[in-house]
């Protein structure tokens, strides 16, 4: 005990309770970290005393004990304080749920960080698991010619990601806890790049941005917000490859989503 835990004691103001950073916990070898486990008798004294008036110190004191108590970051804090390097390789190191045993890649995303236009889809597919890259089979050929239609650059101008990082088997659908520990992923991506439009690519993207079940034709045509960033819903280009004759109304989003960007950026700028 230092002087001044001495002094706190003497006034009855020990133990000091100390959140020990999570790091110092996870990194220490076994044995020698203040993780739950056997402790050294110092440090599982509660004050000084002994014998039965000790006993009763103990019985009515707070759960925790001192320096036992450790204040874990959740998951999501900790990746929503990534910069892209770091964040690209906990994608790329993530177990956070079953998807990592069937993945060959992991699938972050690609384009310019710096992009105004963020396009999300909804999860790999067999190519993508393959390459490592989103949208690059038929539905991402289809995507780059919607990208192309309205004068956007796949590498340049825009950044492709998609709500899971991995592939679900056989392409089944998300399942909501791959959601959940998959989003903060997303939402770090979204921080990073802070685009001037979102463009939803089909029922999850904007089931998960959105948190609504709304179906996709009751989202189009309107201006939504992710956090305070716009955000368009259009379908998904495998949905479109099935659906031809609403490829019409994909044209008719990307043509509202282009006058949206180009008069989002016209007021940033008369307001700069
Ligand atoms: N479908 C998606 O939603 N994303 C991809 O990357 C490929 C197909």
């Amino acid at each position: 005990m230092d002087e001044r835990e001495e002094r706190l004691f003497e006034m009855g103001l020990t133990p000091i309770w100390r959140a020990r950073a999570i790091a110092s916990v996870l990194e220490a070898p076994p044995g020698t970290s203040d993780a739950p486990g056997p402790k050294a008798p110092s440090e599982t004294t509660v004050g000084a005393a002994t014998g039965p008036q000790a006993r009763a110190t103990i019985a009515a004191a707070p759960r925790a004990t001192p320096e036992t108590t450790v204040v874990a970051a959740p998951r999501e804090h900790e990746i929503a304080r990534l910069d892209w390097e770091p964040l690209i390789s906990s994608i790329a190191g993530c177990t956070a749920c079953a998807l990592c045993r069937t993945r060959r890649n992991t699938v972050p995303g690609v384009g310019s960080t710096t992009a105004g236009w963020m396009f999300v889809g909804e999860a790999p597919g067999a190519e993508e698991d393959a390459q490592g890259e989103p949208f690059v089979g038929q539905a991402g050929r289809l995507l780059d010619n919607m990208l192309k239609a309205i004068g956007l650059d796949r590498a340049k101008d825009v950044y492709i990601a998609n709500v899971l990082k991995c592939r679900p088997p056989g392409n089944r659908n998300p399942e909501p806890g791959e959601v959940a520990k998959c989003s903060p992923y997303l939402e770090r991506q979204l921080a990073l790049i802070k685009p001037g439009l979102i463009v939803a690519l089909g029922r999850f993207a904007a089931m998960t941005l959105l948190d609504t079940d709304a179906t996709i034709a009751s989202l189009r045509g309107r201006v939504h917000q992710y956090r305070g960033v716009p955000l368009i819903v259009t379908y998904h280009p495998a949905y479109l490859l099935r659906n031809l004759p609403d490829k019409a109304k994909a044209w008719e989003d990307l043509l509202f989503a282009r006058s949206t960007f180009a008069r989002l950026q016209s007021g940033a700028t008369s307001q700069t």
